[in-house]
């Protein structure tokens, strides 16, 4: 999202430049969408679309996180959880491993749903089913980053009262959701994407200071179209980057 048109109703209202200008201002500037640049050498962009990098961190380390570190980090944000509060990660792909790291260097008790090698990457538990994680004191945020609504429905076993599910994978299916235990439970299911710049600063703030260290694998620019099909086949472990 480079820039907003400045005159549509949406713009009108002064949103922050975000994901969801992106998809709801009548005319805006898509780098790789409706102009050029996306793996350009150089490019041209609007000022309000950038962010300076901050001290200490690579070009190999902050390409992904502008976009899934990005996400992940507006989405923890947006759940507003309490200090200390226990929140479960489904999913272990470009934006769970981010997603438990981020849950992590923040202070929450991080728990895993499913995915062994999160261990690795610093949560506190790994569960099987939301069954569970019930039984190991339950979570008060689900992150769901993965594109199974399945194992996240699941997961919702474990979920807290007063509990948050916080969606911010890019599904386009249906989720279904359970209503008995949303009412009896009191919890909310919020959508999340780039919800300011302000997300995107901190995020790269935590990965510069080293508290969160993306994994990529890494592509020289001749073989950018390797790095597609592994990206596009979900074989990339677990982001794939080009370099020039
Ligand atoms: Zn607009």
């Amino acid at each position: 999202m480079q820039k907003r048109c400045g005159a549509c109703a949406f713009c009108r209202e002064e949103h922050p430049n975000s994901f969801v200008t992106a998809g709801n201002c009548a005319n805006p500037t898509l780098t790789g969408v409706n102009v050029d640049g996306a793996l350009a050498e150089y490019v041209a962009a609007d000022v309000g679309g950038t962010v300076l990098l901050p001290d200490g961190i690579s070009y190999e380390d902050a390409a992904p996180t502008v976009c899934a570190g990005y996400t992940t980090w507006a989405g923890i944000r947006r759940a507003d959880a309490r200090p200390g509060a226990r929140v479960a990660v489904v999913g272990l792909g470009g934006i769970g491993h981010f997603a438990i790291q981020f849950a992590k260097a923040v202070g929450y008790h991080v728990i895993a749903v499913k995915h062994e090698l999160a261990r690795e990457l610093g949560a506190d538990d790994v569960v099987t089913d939301g069954a569970a994680l019930k039984e190991i004191g339950g979570a008060d945020v689900l992150l769901h980053t993965s594109s199974s609504h399945a194992t996240a429905i699941d997961a919702m076993t474990g979920l807290r009262p007063w509990g948050k599910l916080v969606l911010m994978g890019l599904a386009e299916d249906e989720m279904i959701l359970p209503a008995l235990p949303l009412t009896t439970n009191s919890y909310q299911v919020i959508g999340s994407a780039h919800n300011g710049m302000e997300y995107l600063a901190e995020a790269l703030d935590i990965v510069a200071r080293g508290q969160v260290k993306p994994m990529v694998e890494l592509f020289p620019l001749e073989r950018v179209n390797d790095a597609y099909r592994k990206a596009a086949a979900g074989e990339a472990r677990f982001k794939a980057v080009v370099t020039l």
